[in-house]
């Protein structure tokens, strides 16, 4: 393939990026829909699709991931955060679990029950890097960690000691996909083709 040709692969896969963002009960029950929307309109993406629903757990449990890595991931940062106030988790006698993997299977459960407890607003987005500028934008996982003009930063103030201990998942009131391909499997489980309106 020739310079010219790469560029031209990577110019069409920039024009097509797309990405999808769901803003989690919190974020609609504290009535912060038109906020956050806005945000994404002034950067300057393109939203191609947009509803109010009420997932159903099933619909939940495709969405978030299965795999041992995932879940581990999930368990891990709670320890992590653990350490960093200084406390050695004892998985057995804390949480009546074996492992990491048990534990962010419970904070998956959390999170199936958070996303389940009322509607949620889903977002297509498209433009060059969706992907990047949403995450940007929308800020770290952790709210009390996210920087101030990040969504998460901004409006949000949830930490995993409290929501662990109140047996729930981190209220941070958004979901953005990690990657181009999380995107893709995310969008397509979301939307139906016809549902996505693109436009100049
Ligand atoms: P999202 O996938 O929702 O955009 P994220 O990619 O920033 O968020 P993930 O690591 O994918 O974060 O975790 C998914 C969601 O699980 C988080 O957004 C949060 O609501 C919840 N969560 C993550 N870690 C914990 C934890 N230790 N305790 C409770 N809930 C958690
Ligand atoms: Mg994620």
């Amino acid at each position: 393939m020739s310079k010219m040709e790469k560029l031209e692969k990577i110019y069409k896969n920039l024009k097509e990026e797309k990405t999808l963002v769901l803003l989690k009960p919190d974020a609609v029950k504290r009535g912060l829909i038109g906020e956050i929307i806005k945000r994404f309109e002034n950067s300057g993406l393109k939203i191609i699709g947009l509803q109010m629903v009420k997932p159903t757990r099933n619909l939940l449990d495709k969405h978030y991931p299965k795999t041992k890595e995932w879940v581990e991931n999930l368990g891990n940062n709670f320890i992590k955060t653990c350490e960093e106030y200084k406390i050695k988790v004892d998985l057995k006698k804390d949480f009546n679990v074996n492992n990491v993997y048990e534990l962010g299977l419970k904070v998956r459960e959390w999170l199936l029950d958070y996303m389940c407890s009322g509607p949620i607003i889903k977002i297509a987005i498209k433009g060059p890097n969706a992907v990047e500028i949403v995450r940007k934008l929308v800020g770290t996982t952790l709210p009390f960690k996210s920087p101030p003009g990040t969504i998460r930063g901004d409006f949000s103030i949830d930490n995993p000691i409290i929501a662990n201990l109140e047996k729930r998942a981190i209220q941070n009131l958004i979901h953005a996909s990690g990657n181009k391909e999380e995107a893709k499997y995310e969008l397509n489980l979301w939307f139906k083709k016809n549902e996505l309106i693109d436009y100049n």
